[in-house]
């Protein structure tokens, strides 16, 4: 019972090996908050959630962190050319940066309820975290692996040696790309920036170098220490990320606390593909959890859509995929409420006991998930199960020993079970126009009518419905929850 993972760095698969014998201190790339979080961002969340459900099932202690990017995305290019997209959504929203930034938060939250994740126990804000990434830019610009140009500190890539370790890229290969324009402050265009000062910037701190702003990748390094010390057990993301983020991540962690290894095990996800094409706005194949909920899926069904092929290999997103996530989970359900009438007594049993062959079925779902959590191979153990099962004629008490084991599985892939009772709550769907002066009201009443409609006080029901339709619009009722739209 080895749990065992690929790591990017050594590029083969490895025996974990946590710092401290049965803890694991996990921190994972987190969203950025300027748009509603889309599919293929919570492919690589999920990963780090079935990877945290695999590794308590294993008794590991877990302590879990997920960054919020609340300063704005700032890649190298974005940095380049001038481009925040926090501020182009802040300018496209009318609203201001941290009113943005905390309603897509929201949002994020509201959708790891939805698709059953399992709380991280901390999820730091960038914005939160200023002070603890100016320290580490002073520390890195004492040590001399980091240098001030006009309010600007950029880090000096040739310092650190071991840069390009995780990628495996050679040096020459480490420019991000031939669209990284001339930025003539830089000593090599290699080097990255730790802080930015830009008095026209919406967000801005103070910091020794002027007012400014932090870098992306620094927000990472100094968050992931605040919570977990110099030394991770495990970190991960999305493919995208181990260049140049990861990379600059360790540059910066490592130099500036002069401790080897940052990370123990590097854990990267594939990327996902829509309809077999990158996903775009422009393609229209662009998913968020609140659009695929819109077309009537449930949050288990999306979560085992992404889940059911294993993190390394390129997943096609379709609906017919859902379609078949929506079958496989009914299959799983027809098969437990059998064994629950079986169980209560109201319908025949027989004398078969099931107990050492789903002893075997959950110890192949184990070995499956132990092998770099290889989660289709162990859902195919789960329906070996559901077809034995059907077959299977138990006495009451071994209706309940299988009704145990789907419990224990449910724990393990978050996948089976109901849908969790946050999704009526969640789900009010906007469809008028996204900068209504009246939505914020509107879309109050409407979840107040939602509770009032489950708590099946229907006249106070009616009198919101009819509140609404004074403000100009109406409620419709879908299978994705209630759409307002104007009348
Ligand atoms: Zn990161």
């Amino acid at each position: 019972m080895t749990v065992t993972f690929y790591d990017t760095m050594a590029r083969r698969k490895v025996a974990f090996e946590p710092r401290v014998p049965g803890e694991a201190r996990m921190y994972h790339c987190g969203p950025t908050v300027y748009s509603s979080p889309h599919i293929g961002n919570f492919r690589s969340f999920l990963m780090a959630d079935l990877l945290r459900r695999h590794l308590e099932a294993r008794r590991y202690r877990v302590l879990q962190v997920m960054n919020i990017t609340d300063v704005g995305h700032l890649t190298e290019d974005d940095l380049d050319r001038g481009e925040d997209k926090m501020m182009a959504a802040a300018r496209r929203e009318k609203l201001d940066p941290i009113r943005i930034a905390r309603k897509y938060e929201k949002e994020f939250f509201e959708a790891l309820d939805l698709l059953r994740f399992r709380r991280a126990h901390h999820y730091p804000r960038a914005t939160e975290h200023i002070g603890e990434m100016i320290e580490m830019i002073s520390t890195l610009v004492d040590k001399g692996y980091a240098y001030v140009v006009e309010g600007n500190v950029y880090f000096e890539e040739e310092k650190f040696e071991d840069f390009g370790a995780l990628s495996h890229k050679k040096l020459e290969e480490l420019i991000d790309g031939a669209r990284v324009a001339v930025n003539e402050e830089k000593r090599s265009p290699r080097d990255f920036a730790l802080w930015k000062t830009d008095p026209k910037h919406l967000m801005q701190w103070d910091s020794p170098w002027g007012r400014g702003f932090p870098g992306w990748h620094i927000e990472c390094s100094a968050m992931s220490r605040r919570y977990l010390g110099d030394e991770i057990d495990i970190h991960t993301g999305g493919e995208d990320n181990v260049f140049p983020h990861h990379e600059c991540e360790i540059a910066q962690s490592e130099a500036s606390t002069g401790h080897r290894p940052f990370v123990r095990h590097w854990m990267h996800c594939r990327h996902l593909l829509v309809d077999g094409q990158k996903m775009s706005k422009s393609l229209g194949n662009f998913h968020t959890i609140a659009s695929l909920r819109e077309k009537g899926f449930t949050g288990l069904e999306i979560r085992y859509a992404l889940l059911r092929v294993h993190y390394r290999m390129p997943l096609n997103f379709t609906i017919e995929g859902l379609l078949e996530a929506r079958r496989a989970l009914s299959r799983i359900r027809e098969c437990r409420a059998r064994l629950v009438r079986i169980r209560d007594g109201l319908e025949a049993c027989g004398a078969e006991d099931p107990r050492s062959a789903l002893d075997e079925f959950e110890r192949g779902f184990g070995e499956a998930m132990d092998d770099d959590l290889n989660v289709s191979e162990a859902l195919a153990v789960l329906f070996e199960a559901v077809t034995f099962l059907n077959r299977c004629r138990p006495d009451r008490a071994g209706a309940s020993s299988a009704l145990k084991f789907f419990e224990t599985l449910e724990d393990w892939t978050g996948c089976l079970g109901e849908e969790p009772r946050v999704e009526a709550a969640a789900g009010v769907v906007w469809a008028g126009p996204p900068d209504d002066p009246s939505r914020e009201r509107v879309e109050a009443l409407a979840r107040e009518r939602e509770e009032a409609r489950r708590a099946k006080d229907f006249a106070k029901a009616d009198r919101l419905r009819d509140e609404i339709r004074e403000l100009g619009f109406a409620l419709v009722d879908g299978p994705g929850g209630p759409r307002i739209e104007p009348l």
